[in-house]
């Protein structure tokens, strides 16, 4: 018999809900405009891209926050440190408090951009988690994913953030982030954390925290890829096929809501790129129109790339879900 594609289908055979919990953290994709255009961008980020928060979006959404009890405001794009509101942004936030974390989702090579060399010292003066994307400790990997001159951009530039305290003053969190070079999952996160760290220190001198594994979803402009290599179905067949229910109980979707560049909210920042908002009474939501109290419980809208999330030890901003 032939095994469910259905998301939904998969998880009632599990006997497994998959509701929200308490929000801890809000994840705001400040648009679509980067420096690079990775091949697995499931944002399809690019230089020409013109959708980016406006100010007033971002007083709204700040304004909101400030009145909530969500402890982590998790900054994405695109590349973020690009849209012009984005140091007001988090000073206003750091006016408000000391105490909730701000993690910037960091593509390392806008720090060797003509223009940008304020972004190291800001983020270490306001106290910003770095999550940084690092694809591979070899050049030819990081290159044929994410374009010529990236590694060594990258490279200058988590040596300037180590220099400042990143990676070994614990007010100064840095991640990695690794994703596949292709289509398959990735491996053990401790054991190539391991290996990273190693590789890193003895080539680079570059140390960090952690390193969040993290799967290609089948979506943007990684999808585009699959179809163009004639891989597609048998990418989401793996993924079907590596079904974890242990990893439901973690999926970031309990407990982040997703916002994009014009205040709308989405379970995750990949059903904002599929344009599945969350819809109350049938209809999209601004985040300055909900109580993320009366949030908790709803559902999840899910479709096939969940299987993305849950295939393996699972997948997260966060990196891995089990062990
Ligand atoms: S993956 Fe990140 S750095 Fe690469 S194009 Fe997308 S947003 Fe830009
Ligand atoms: S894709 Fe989004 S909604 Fe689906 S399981 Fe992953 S986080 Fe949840």
């Amino acid at each position: 018999m032939k095994e469910s594609h259905n998301f939904e289908t998969v998880l009632e055979t599990h006997k497994i809900s998959l509701r929200r919990e308490k929000t801890r953290t809000l994840q705001l994709n400040m648009g679509k405009l980067c420096n690079l255009t990775c091949t697995h961008c499931h944002v399809n980020a690019g230089p020409n891209r013109k959708e980016i928060i406006s100010h007033e979006t971002i007083s709204n959404v700040i304004e909101w926050f400030s009145s909530t009890d969500i402890s982590i405001l998790d900054l994405t794009g695109g590349t973020p440190e690009m849209v012009p509101g984005y140091k007001d942004l988090i000073r206003s936030v750091r006016n408000f408090t000391s105490s909730r974390k701000v993690i910037t989702r960091l593509n390392a090579t806008i720090i060797e951009e003509e223009g940008f060399d304020w972004v190291v010292n800001f983020l270490a003066e306001n106290n910003v988690e770095i999550i940084a994307s690092m694809p591979c400790y070899e050049p030819k990997n990081v290159e044929a994913q994410r374009g010529n001159g990236v590694f060594d951009k990258s490279i200058r530039a988590f040596q300037k953030l180590n220099a400042i305290g990143y990676g070994s003053n614990p007010d100064l969190a840095m991640h990695f982030v690794y994703n596949p070079s292709g289509d398959f999952l990735p491996p053990d996160q401790k054991e190539l954390e391991q290996e990273y760290k190693k590789a890193m220190m003895d080539h680079f001198s570059i140390s960090f925290d952690n390193l969040y594994c993290i799967t290609n979803m089948p979506i943007s402009r990684f999808a585009s890829w699959l179809k163009r290599n004639d891989k597609f179905n048998d990418y989401l067949l793996l993924l079907r096929n590596s079904f974890n229910p242990q990893t439901v109980n973690n999926l970031m979707c309990r407990d982040t809501i997703s916002v994009n560049w014009v205040g709308e909210v989405f379970d995750c920042d990949f059903n904002q790129m599929l344009k599945l908002p969350t819809y109350k009474n049938n209809r999209s939501l601004k985040v300055w129109d909900i109580d993320p109290k009366e949030f908790q419980n709803t559902s999840i809208r899910t479709q096939s790339h969940c299987f993305g999330c849950t295939a393996g030890t699972g997948s997260s901003c966060g990196g891995a879900l089990v062990e």
